[in-house]
């Protein structure tokens, strides 16, 4: 059979179509499927402007400091709003328990979590079930997949359905706006100009929170000083949201809270780069095995993904299908289709957007003192990646995660790279246990590690990253006594100076970019 596409006149493609149709109707009659109706999901979503003061919005599913500031943003536009606990292995067995067979971790950890906690609500605070639902709604993002991110609000309502609380409402953003129902009552879930704000703010800020945590924590003199400081700083920024104030001036006086912690960056520690799932890599949980504190337990510096990079994919992605559509014979006529739409508009309007959130991110991390702190390119991520992975692929990290590999070894970011891949992750499948070897092989300086997050394996994985990790910490080790040997300094020397200088032993110093990790740097900037 030839592959090669052949151009059909209009006429030709009219009555090719007739006769397909009319092939599909003689199928449908001979298989008896005429009369069927097609399943429609019975959703309870309605939350409406007069339940809003009695209705508590439930938000989990992201980092600690960002649970924490989203809570408190939308508190300050309105919202009675709950932060639910990070998932943990319960919650796992909680989402096992009451969802489908075969899903991947996230969707048992995630869905679980909200099981569990309404069952505490019911079983142990002695709330009604029918109080529970009409009182609270859970709120998440949802999708169409294609993975399996495009099931779970179906998945929420199935455990819920089944442990109980048939009838509770899970919104998701797309399910939400402003206008007014059949019923004319406006929506409860108004998302325009004022909340995209509060929450774009509120992400950017628990980004910048948590990479100068992640940053400064390996380094302290005082064990626990840094959690102590960034504990201060979320009390004071979710104070700032919730009551509308400045949000640079409450970073500001996170920056003066955290310029207390003592630091010594004179310490050799590899730096690795946690990449992988969105929501793996993102929780500080079970749900990863608790990766980040493991590594830095072990010795390590954690590079972690800010939500801020996930924003910014997403335009990229949508400005990348707006250019292929562009390209299509005639515009289509689907919800992000271009029929009747400018598309040079959107275009400008993504790449507005892109740099906006570039600016804010920019601005918050300085006024912080998190310096020198670089947003990936996702342009060119999206190159370095394009020969091994498809830019048009979609689910899970797209091409991500191959873009970004590549990129941590071309440009020495890190000692080693780890990538958590949730049992029964379609695209983490295909990347980390497939693509990712091409990339290893032909990138031989890459110390890479996939870890399957099971949720029950917590000792397995810690050992298989134990055993790596002595790899990136000779590579660290080296990597520095070969600065030394080029400098010319002795290891004494070179602590001396730093302790003796206030500029380098400074809490935001941050050395100029040679190698990837900080105390090597500072060696070069000493010299
Ligand atoms: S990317 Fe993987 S883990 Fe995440 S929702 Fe999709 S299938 Fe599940």
């Amino acid at each position: 059979m030839s592959d090669e596409y052949v151009d059909l006149s209009a006429e030709e493609q009219l009555e090719l179509e007739a006769e397909l149709s009319a092939f599909a109707d003689d199928e449908a009659e001979r298989l008896g499927l005429t009369e069927r109706a097609h399943y429609v999901e019975n959703v309870a979503t309605t939350f409406t402007a007069s339940q809003r003061p009695h209705t508590t919005l439930l938000v989990s599913g992201l980092s600690m400091a960002h649970d924490h500031l989203v809570c408190a943003a939308l508190a300050g536009i309105g919202y009675k709003v709950q932060t639910m606990d990070v998932p943990d292995v319960a919650a796992l067995q909680f989402g096992k328990e009451f969802g489908n067979r075969g899903q991947c971790s996230p969707t048992y950890f995630t869905v679980g979590n909200l099981v569990k906690h309404l069952i505490k609500l019911r079983d142990e605070e002695g709330v009604p079930a029918q109080q529970i639902i009409d009182s609270y709604v859970f709120l998440t993002a949802g999708g169409c997949g294609p993975c399996r991110f495009g099931m779970y609000v179906t998945e929420y309502r199935k455990a819920l359905r089944d442990a109980g609380f048939d009838g509770f409402r899970v919104l998701t953003f797309q399910m939400a706006g402003g206008v007014r129902q059949a019923t004319g009552e406006e929506l409860g879930l108004k998302i325009d100009q004022g909340f995209a704000w509060q929450v774009v703010r509120s992400l950017i800020a628990g980004d910048c929170v948590n990479l100068i945590g992640y940053r400064m924590r390996p380094y302290e003199v005082i064990p626990g000083s840094t959690n102590e400081a960034l504990e201060d700083c979320k009390t004071i920024l979710a104070d700032t949201f919730a009551n509308n104030r400045s949000v640079m001036r409450a970073l500001y006086r996170c920056r003066r809270r955290l310029r207390k912690v003592r630091i010594d960056r004179t310490q050799v520690k590899p730096v690795v780069s946690l990449i992988g799932e969105f929501w793996a890599m993102t929780t500080e949980g079970g749900g990863n095995y608790h990766m980040q504190a493991f590594l830095e337990k072990e010795g390590a510096e954690v590079d972690i993904q800010g939500i801020t990079n996930w924003l910014l994919f997403m335009i990229w992605e949508a400005g990348w299908d707006t250019r292929r559509r562009e390209t299509l014979r005639q515009d289509d006529e689907a919800k992000k289709g271009l029929a009747g739409k400018d598309a040079a508009k959107k275009q400008w309007l993504l790449k507005g957007g892109y740099y906006a959130i570039i600016a804010l991110f920019n601005s918050y991390a300085k006024v912080l003192g998190l310096h020198d702190y670089h947003l990936p390119d996702m342009n060119h991520i999206a190159t370095l990646a394009e020969k091994h992975y498809s830019n048009d692929v979609r689910g899970g990290e797209g091409h991500m995660e191959v873009g970004k590999l590549i990129h941590f070894v071309e440009d020495q970011v890190n000692h080693m790279t780890l990538s958590v891949k949730p049992f029964g992750c379609m695209p983490s499948s295909g990347v980390s246990d497939g693509v990712q070897s091409l990339i290893t092989s032909k990138w031989p300086g890459a110390i890479f590690l996939p870890i399957e997050t099971t949720g029950d394996q917590e000792v397995n994985a810690h050992s298989r990253v134990q055993m790596m990790l002595f790899k990136a910490k000779q590579k660290a080790r080296a990597e520095y006594e070969r600065a030394l040997d080029e400098t010319g300094l002795t290891e004494d020397e070179f602590k001396a100076r730093v302790s003796n200088s206030r500029r380098w032993s400074r809490n935001f110093f941050r050395p100029k970019h040679k190698t990837a990790s900080v105390v090597t740097n500072l060696v070069y900037a000493v010299a």
